[in-house]
């Protein structure tokens, strides 16, 4: 049989089936139609010997909704360039703004984007004071509706527990969050930072519900002072609650990963938490973010697990989508590991050095292949992009060639 694209010769790790070994994979249109030695043919054959051959990868955290918030990126390139085909914006759109978001950012995306509807109806939009300072920025009912009625496109309720975020409200915000999500059917992302304790934190959540940026150091953190996990972590956790890094600009912090790892507390998910703020700046994409841990000691199953498999447990998506079973959408990620000396940043600027790296080599997004050079000239505008808005809300405007007073 012939089929319209064949992935020769990889080494495919697929966590969703415990998978390890030398396989092909062949696709017809965009789906998955084997998995097996030898398959001869194929319209389009792709030769993928030395290469890791993976479920797509899913990128459960990131900031996508640009021109409508000053935190958003454009990522379509950019998840293409780097093995993500699944792409979740974690509460850019408020309640108030998610429809704009679904036409301009999930419909036009050839990455399959979803996103976490936050509870303040101004969403991420611009923040000189948290978006949850005023707790009638919250909604309860629209939020759960904007759930349930875009439910294909919306993952869960985003919620940010941060002092910064919610004032003098506590979790107030998460409570709101909470009884939203539950209207709908689906979890929280509860964004954790200093100024709410963690015990309260995690006293509220629900199995399923997702705690992102898990080795924040800003405070009220997953470690203790002396270097290990507290004690109500490990009772969420025990209960399902899921661990996410969301590496970001604040939130990967080599203070709390060393210890939290050495004390067992793996997390559950790799998220980037990419935003016009971080990226490149103190992250790349998802390879950059799962070398991290990679060089950590986390195995490279395990990695490629946080990276695909668990993410779509994560979004309730087992069967659909984070796995290479015949008949799922022809979504993959092929990466060649590379040895060498590197060094790895966190977000306070400490270094690490590594041997490893993961380099992307080819996506796969329903069938199509996609290789990083093609990326190139769509990257390079939206690296523009993302520069105009750091210059922009930097009030670089000189560089923006207008000198504040001066009229034209
Ligand atoms: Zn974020």
């Amino acid at each position: 049989m012939a089929y319209d694209l064949v992935l020769k010769g990889a080494r495919v790790i697929d966590p969703s089936q415990e998978l390890d070994g030398i396989f092909d994979v062949g696709i017809n249109g965009d789906k998955i139609a084997v998995v097996e030695e030898g398959i001869e043919g194929g319209k389009e054959v792709i030769d993928l010997s030395g290469r890791i051959l993976t479920p797509g990868w899913i990128d459960i955290h990131t900031h996508l909704y640009e021109g409508s918030t000053t935190w958003g990126i454009r990522g379509d390139a950019l998840c293409l360039a780097t093995g993500v085909t699944t792409v979740v914006d974690a509460g850019s759109a408020g309640w108030a703004n998610w429809l704009g978001f679904v036409d301009r950012v999930v419909r036009p995306a050839r990455t399959q984007v979803l996103g976490y509807v936050h509870v303040s109806g101004i969403g991420l939009t611009y923040g000189p004071v948290g978006e949850m300072v005023d707790l009638r920025y919250g909604d309860v009912e629209r939020t759960g509706f904007v759930a349930h009625y875009w439910r294909e496109q919306c993952a869960g309720v985003k919620v940010r527990q941060g002092g910064f975020q919610v004032g003098d409200n506590g979790t107030a915000p998460l409570e709101m969050g909470i009884e939203a999500a539950a209207m709908a059917g689906v979890p929280v992302m509860v964004h954790i930072a200093t100024g709410v304790p963690v015990d309260e934190v995690m006293g509220l959540l629900r199995p399923g519900d997702i705690v992102t940026h898990c080795y924040q150091g800003t405070g009220d953190g997953v470690v203790d002072e002396g270097g290990k996990i507290v004690d109500s972590v490990w009772a969420a956790r025990e209960r399902g609650v899921l661990f996410d890094v969301g590496h970001g600009g604040g939130s990967f912090d080599y203070r709390i990963a060393i210890p939290a790892l050495a004390d067992g507390f793996v997390a559950d998910v790799i998220s980037t938490d990419l935003h016009s703020s971080s990226w490149e700046r103190t992250v790349d994409s998802m390879p950059d973010a799962a070398s991290k841990l990679l060089n950590l000691g986390v195995p490279l199953e395990k990695v490629v697990r946080q990276s695909s498999t668990a993410a779509a447990a994560a979004l309730g998506r087992t069967n659909e989508l984070g796995t290479l079973r015949v008949g799922t959408v022809a979504d993959l990620a092929a990466f060649e590991v590379v040895s060498g000396d590197f060094e790895y940043r966190d977000v306070g600027g400490r270094t690490e050095k590594g041997d490893r790296k993961i380099v992307p080599a080819l996506t796969v997004r329903a069938g199509v292949a996609y290789r990083p050079e093609d990326l190139h000239e769509e990257l390079r505008e939206d690296r523009e992009r993302r520069d105009f808005m750091r210059k922009f809300m930097g009030k670089d405007f000189a560089a923006l060639g207008w000198t504040p007073g001066e009229s034209a």
